[in-house]
């Protein structure tokens, strides 16, 4: 699905929507596993909805025929086993501007603690979709949540099953962004000021939550735009691992947008890892969104979505 609007939709059947899926082996057993709830949990929307065309990698896709999931679904395309090369064959088609080759999105469902997870490969993999503006999804609640958003933006009935995950008044958002992206991180936050408003609470790594209550004060008024997003530390003094504990513990952040900056090496890299592999280890509760034309799309969706949730 297009971040960009310039690109089809789709629903556009003359243009085929493909993503790319990939998941840690820890994810492949059994029922239960992050792979069977997220085909069992969006089936209805891959068969019937978006119908969009799967490059999936082996092992992932041996795992699918084996526990039947999507039986008989047409449109998938086998990559090799990631030993030969599928989730390197999963980079280059991101980066393929061919509308024949090129993946929309990825799901790569990720196990932390599994080695693989750290592979150059793995690595680029993200940092390509966030270059290409392209959603990456590497958590179950994360790629849930977008195949709804999505469907449901092309016309789906909701899923009242996710009902509780829209009613932001019981929801919290953390907003992040490196240097470079902070103007675009207050650009999206004016924009889309009045859904982040109806969260139950936002916050921040310490910089970029100064801005945004700057913003919110200029909007709402000195004393009611104050505290509008609760400001941890500074990223590079710990405020991503702040944030991290907070998604751990499942205190009510399930949600992070963090516009990151790919093309600058950063010191506190470790703790910006740090942050998404929190998300990654909650799988089923937290999601991150990792650029700023995924994020302007994402919220948009979310505003649809939310207004048809039944509290
Ligand atoms: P900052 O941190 O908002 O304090 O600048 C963001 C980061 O660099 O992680």
């Amino acid at each position: 699905m297009p971040a960009n609007s310039s690109r089809p939709a789709p629903s556009d059947s003359a243009a085929p929507f493909r993503i790319g899926l990939a998941t840690s082996r820890s994810h492949q057993h059994g029922q239960e596993s992050a792979l069977a709830q997220l085909l069992n949990g969006s089936r209805q929307i891959i068969e019937q909805q978006l119908q969009p065309r799967l490059v999936v990698v082996g092992r992932t896709l041996d795992a699918m025929q084996q526990l039947g999931l999507l039986p008989g679904y047409p449109h998938i395309e086998r990559f090799p086993y990631g030993r030969h090369g599928g989730l390197m064959k999963l980079v280059s088609r991101v980066v393929d501007a061919d509308p024949a080759r090129t993946l929309d999105a990825v799901i790569y469902l990720m196990d932390p603690v599994d080695p693989s997870s750290t592979f150059p490969e793995a690595v680029a993999l993200k940092r390509q979709c966030v270059i290409h503006g392209k959603p990456f999804l590497s958590t179950l609640a994360g790629a849930l949540e977008w195949l709804e958003l999505e469907a449901v933006a092309a016309g789906a009935a909701p899923n009242p099953l996710l009902d509780p995950t829209f009613n932001l008044a019981q929801e919290g958002i953390a907003l992040i962004a490196h240097d470079a992206m902070k103007e675009r991180m207050l650009a999206i936050a004016e924009r889309h000021f009045a859904l982040l408003d109806q969260f139950a609470f936002r916050c921040a790594t310490g910089t970029t939550g100064s801005l945004l209550n700057q913003l919110a004060q200029k909007i709402k008024g000195e004393e009611a735009g104050r505290n509008w997003v609760k400001p941890f530390l500074s990223g590079p003094l710990g405020g991503d691992a702040q944030i991290a504990e907070l998604i751990l513990d499942r205190q009510q952040c399930r949600r992070v947008l963090f516009l990151e900056d790919p093309h600058v090496a950063r010191q506190h890299e470790a703790d910006i890892q740090l942050l998404e592999r929190a998300a990654r280890t909650v799988t089923d509760y937290a999601l991150c969104i990792s650029d700023a034309e995924c994020g302007e799309r994402w919220l948009s969706l979310l505003q649809q979505r939310a207004a048809l949730t039944k509290p």
